[in-house]
């Protein structure tokens, strides 16, 4: 957080279909519907955030990321980072503010991985769905599905890794909380976190640029993934795999598709940091211990399916 960015803050997802993505964000997942657009987007959030959105939903031919975008500390920081962005070469888009509902203007950039990220200042503040700030309750009554508590981070797929870090890292004050690397020692994955998080953003070296592997958000304990599990059966959803642990993290997990193919995860529990850890390091050949500590394998879809 030392350059005043602070948490992952929205982000876009392409849907096929509307109706059928948001009975399984709202009805499975557990996201609150908070707003619609004139272009059809959707505005979900999950109940313990305090803005007003942090899944943006649009239908397309194809699914996949539009972009993902962090909340800076304030307006002075945001125009300080969108000069500090220009000064290291990005190209900068100014999104007005208004053109996503409730959320101040925005600035977007391209990652070398091929992703696009952008920053904002301000956003509709609603305080936490169905509680008071004042003498507020343990949980709202009311919520659907999974009960998820907040949009995570993303795991992204990508070329262009050490790149990609220097930016992070430089402009934007991500620090390396794990990884993996080769044995040349080059690294194919990193873990970057701002704070405290185990990660607010995680990129996989590979070949095509821009892709999405998944899409995550947090539950408060075991029995909540393992219901989550139970409500992808009972739903007919799409599971990928688990519930299980991962090494890299040692988060507990499960992973499953949205009706357009989009990976999502829910999760609980995994590591946390602070500025004087060291970043965590596995070898390639432990790859698979590092993603599913139990299989100690990797599924072939992990690797292949993405968006
Ligand atoms: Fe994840």
């Amino acid at each position: 957080m030392k350059k005043g960015v602070l948490r992952p803050g929205h982000i876009q997802l392409r849907v096929l279909n509307m109706a059928q993505a948001l009975e399984h964000y709202i009805n499975l997942l557990g996201l609150i519907e908070t707003d619609r657009d004139e272009q059809g987007r959707v505005y979900l959030k999950a109940w313990t955030e305090v803005e007003k959105f942090s899944v943006v939903l649009v239908e397309a031919d194809e699914p996949g990321m539009d972009f993902m975008a962090y909340k800076v500390i304030d307006e002075a920081t945001l125009e300080c980072l969108e000069a500090d962005l220009l000064a290291y070469g990005c190209t900068v888009r100014r999104m007005p503010a208004g053109d996503l509902k409730g959320c101040g203007r925005r600035v977007q950039f391209d990652l070398p991985s091929g992703h696009v990220f952008e920053l904002y200042a301000d956003k509709d503040y609603t305080g936490k769905w169905g509680v008071s700030d004042f003498n507020p309750e343990a949980w709202p009554r009311g919520l659907k599905g999974m009960r998820a508590v907040r949009f995570d981070h993303c795991l992204l797929y990508g070329g262009e890794l050490q790149a990609t870090y220097d930016l992070l890292v430089d402009v934007l004050g991500f620090y390396l909380a794990e990884q993996v690397v080769d044995d040349q020692g080059t690294r194919i994955a990193q873990f970057m976190s701002l704070a405290t998080k185990a990660h607010d953003v995680a990129f996989i070296q590979h070949a095509e640029p821009g892709r999405l592997h998944h899409v995550s958000f947090y539950l408060e304990t075991w029995d909540d993934v393992l219901r989550a599990a139970d409500l992808i059966s009972m739903t007919n959803s799409s599971l990928d795999i688990g519930p299980t642990r991962h090494g890299l993290t040692h988060g507990k997990t499960v992973y499953f598709f949205d009706p357009s193919g989009n990976r999502n995860e829910v999760f609980a529990g995994g590591d946390y940091n602070y500025p004087d850890h060291k970043p965590q390091t596995w070898s390639a050949d432990e790859l698979g211990k590092a993603i599913f500590y139990h299989d100690r394998a990797l599924n072939e879809r992990f690797l292949t399916v993405l968006t």
